[in-house]
């Protein structure tokens, strides 16, 4: 660690930044990038609309929150120290524990120092004459930098849909995304959730336990397998920690850049009982492991099918009430919305104080004075919770007012979806990085993973342009073309693309309909990277003031 703030070096120019960088997001991308700032001697500043650190774990805080990635992979790598002692408890840890380990690194990495919380960054406009962005804050106050970098996350940018009647509702109101802190107490309330994604199906288990009765208002069913979430010992601790590193290199050259037991095999190599063997071994494994059974579930219909024959047939032997298996199997490929990972979510259903409410047609017709009115039906409701999802990949950007060169905005830039070169630099909008975000693997890697590498290679991008006196660095409009194109050619080959979901961005009326994250490979798009610097920023336009 250095405490080195020497600033860029710049040229003679009327305008100087007030700091070398403006990052945005105390989450993982943005912590790790201020650490990495800050060892390269580059001067920043950091922004969160939340009172701390955290990102969406902040926000995230509903019974039940945690994280679909294994705990020991979830976290950085950049640092043996850090690594070695830090001890996850869980396999998949919970949001509390994420939220104390970032808190960890803060305090660790002396972090906090740089940031300014409870502000949002609500414009950013670039001056072509200086080379530098203007960055206005909710707080009014304006500042000045050549770099503007945005660590704001994937699924940051929550929605909650509006209904006829919301003001005449008077019971509790709670939207899984920007959860209260104080803890909730639904115990003797008639409780109404809304939505069927991974923060329902999370929730649901933990709030029927307490509710006196759960209102489950599903529009579309999702599919879950059982998380098969455990404490962790000490003796499988102690094992990857024995070699953190060689663990660590072995994800890295994966295709998602985490490990889990994943066959390379096609589900037609093996005979139907060794596919049955393997489905039952892949099922007690749990959660998005349970895709590595074969490698084909996700590119062939016919084996698509059968897996989700399969799925079927474990939820016949949880859920007592076949019409409500029925209701809970969705028509669509298996795996095509991320799959969740869930925790007694289907046997919650055969508990007496929990209704699912088929809302597939009418639907939520409006809000009453008690609860709600949906399919015809009027519900007494003490608390409604919202968990309607997120304006993923692209609307934690988008809602900041971004302006590029010529006065383009970024949404003018982004209507028919997002372009990016390297999914890291769009093209009109130099200086600015958009990290773990849409066009790189980000959702489909680790994002923890995905934070270092961006982190990295900003950082010695920057270090690049102040050892060779440059002020402006902007992606050419044909590399980011290629890019787009690489990215959606990626895309086709998938069964995700073939279904509506946040990776298309299909749960936002109006938004255009791309898949967002690079479906690639994580090795290959690391390559890209690399070659781009060792080829001199091939693809981009390097200019001094
Ligand atoms: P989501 O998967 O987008 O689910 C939103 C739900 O709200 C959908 O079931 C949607 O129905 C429903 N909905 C939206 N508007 C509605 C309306 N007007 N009426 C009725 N239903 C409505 O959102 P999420 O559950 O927050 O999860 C998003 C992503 O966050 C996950 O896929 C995951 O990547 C991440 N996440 C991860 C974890 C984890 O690590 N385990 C936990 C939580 C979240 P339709 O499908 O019909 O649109």
């Amino acid at each position: 660690m250095t405490n080195q703030t020497q600033s860029l070096e710049e040229p003679a120019t009327t305008v100087q930044p007030d700091v070398d960088a403006v990052v945005v997001g105390a989450g993982f991308t943005g912590l790790y990038m201020m650490h990495r700032l800050r060892q390269e001697g580059i001067t920043a500043r950091g922004f969160d609309a939340a009172p701390d650190v955290g990102g969406t774990w902040y926000w995230n805080r509903y019974p039940g929150a945690r994280c679909d990635i294994e705990s020991m992979q979830y976290s950085f790598q950049f640092d043996e120290d850090l690594q070695q002692e830090w001890r996850w408890t869980e396999r998949y840890a919970s949001q509390p524990e994420i939220l104390a380990y970032m808190g960890h690194v803060a305090d660790r990495y002396n972090l906090r120092r740089d940031f300014t919380f409870d502000t949002r960054i609500e414009a950013a406009t670039f001056d072509e004459a200086s080379h530098t962005w203007m960055v206005e804050t909710d707080g009014g106050e304006k500042i000045r930098t050549r770099y503007f970098i945005m660590g704001v996350g994937c699924l940051s940018a929550p929605i909650r849909p509006t209904f006829e009647g919301e003001v005449n509702y008077k019971g509790e109101v709670y939207q899984t995304s920007l959860w209260p802190k104080d803890p909730v107490d639904f115990t003797g309330k008639r409780v109404g959730i809304i939505g069927t994604g991974s923060s329902a199906i999370q929730s649901l288990p933990l709030i029927a336990k307490e509710a006196e009765h759960v209102y489950l208002y599903q529009r579309t069913p999702n599919f879950v397998v059982p998380a098969q979430n455990r404490s962790l010992s000490d003796e499988e601790v102690a094992l990857i920690k024995s070699d953190y590193k060689g663990f660590r290199a072995k994800a890295y050259a994966g295709l998602t850049a985490f490990l889990f037991p994943r066959h390379d095999q096609s589900y037609f190599d093996l005979s139907p009982e060794e596919r049955r063997i393997r489905l039952d071994e892949q099922w007690e494994i749990g959660g998005l492991p349970f895709l590595g059974a074969f490698n084909d579930i996700l590119f062939d219909e016919e084996v698509n099918a059968e897996v989700a024959k399969y799925w079927r047939s474990r939820i016949d032997e949880i859920v007592e009430d076949p019409k409500i298996a029925d209701l809970l199997t969705p028509d669509e490929f298996f795996g095509c919305k991320r799959l969740c990972a869930g925790t007694n979510y289907y046997e919650t259903f055969n508990r007496d104080n929990v209704s699912l409410i088929d809302a597939s047609n009418l639907g939520i017709e409006r809000l009453t004075e008690t609860g709600l009115r949906a399919e015809g039906v009027d519900y007494d409701l003490d608390a409604i919770v919202y968990a309607t999802g997120f304006d993923a990949m692209t609307g934690s950007v988008t809602r900041i007012k971004i302006t590029g060169t010529n006065g383009q905005t970024i949404q003018e830039k982004w209507a028919d979806g997002p372009a990016t070169y390297i999914g890291l630099t769009i093209s009109g909008f130099p200086n600015m990085f958009n990290m773990v975000s849409a066009g790189s693997p980000s959702v489909l890697a680790t994002m923890v993973t995905c934070a270092e590498q961006h982190g990295d290679w900003v950082a010695d991008c920057l270090v690049h342009m102040r050892d060779n006196g440059l002020t402006l660095i902007d992606a050419r409009p044909e590399a980011e073309q290629s890019w787009v194109d690489e990215v959606n050619r990626a895309s086709q080959h998938s069964l995700r693309t073939r279904c509506d979901s946040w990776y298309v961005g299909s749960n936002v009326v109006g938004k255009a309909r791309v898949f967002a994250p690079y479906i690639g490979g994580w090795p290959p798009y690391v390559q890209k990277c690399k070659d781009v610097v060792a080829n001199g920023y091939e693809g981009f336009t390097l200019e001094s003031l």
